[in-house]
């Protein structure tokens, strides 16, 4: 049985991050979505927060769970016995800093292969902090995170 770890921050959890998700499903038959824990970077949204969030959305898919998770991706990945990290791609910023971690991360743990997923054009504007901005400017959230989310985050 195949399982892929998609990690990020997530603050908070997009259309973009959720349409990657959906596809992998058809990739992979388990995917853990793996919160980073990094003292360092102050979030928005706390990790439950954001935990119960993204729960929310994948309520009904038995298939995706989320754990948050200290230290290195890769490592994460290799203790729950994953066979991919799944990522997206939104453009060649992307696209290169992206490469550069796959190989890093190839380099410490051979058998886990960095599988990408090209970000529909809908979606590919959309970022975190583009959210938090609109969070922060009283914007519209329509198009940009899940109806499920869109109150809860303005509150
Ligand atoms: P963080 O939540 O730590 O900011 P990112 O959102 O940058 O992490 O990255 C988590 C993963 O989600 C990365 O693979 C990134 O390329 C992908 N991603 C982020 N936004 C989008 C989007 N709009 N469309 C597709 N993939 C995305």
């Amino acid at each position: 049985m195949s399982k892929a770890v998609f990690a990020g921050t997530f603050d908070p959890f997009t259309l973009g991050h959720q349409e990657i998700v959906e596809r992998g499903l058809q990739l992979f038959h388990e995917i853990v979505i793996g919160i980073g824990i990094n003292a360092d970077k102050k979030t928005l949204f706390d990790l439950d927060t954001r935990m119960a969030q993204i729960q929310k959305i994948f309520a009904h898919e038995k298939r995706i769970t989320v754990q948050a998770y200290h230290g290195l991706t890769i490592f994460f990945a290799r203790d729950i016995g994953a066979g991919s990290v799944l990522r997206g791609l939104r453009n060649s910023i992307d696209f290169e800093y992206e490469r550069t971690i796959a190989l890093a991360n190839q380099h410490q743990v051979p058998e886990i292969e960095t599988v990408f997923l090209v970000a529909q054009p809908q979606y590919s504007f959309i970022s975190s902090t583009v959210v938090r901005e609109m969070i922060k400017h009283k914007g519209s959230l329509q198009g940009l995170v899940s109806p499920l989310l869109e109150q809860e985050l303005r509150a």
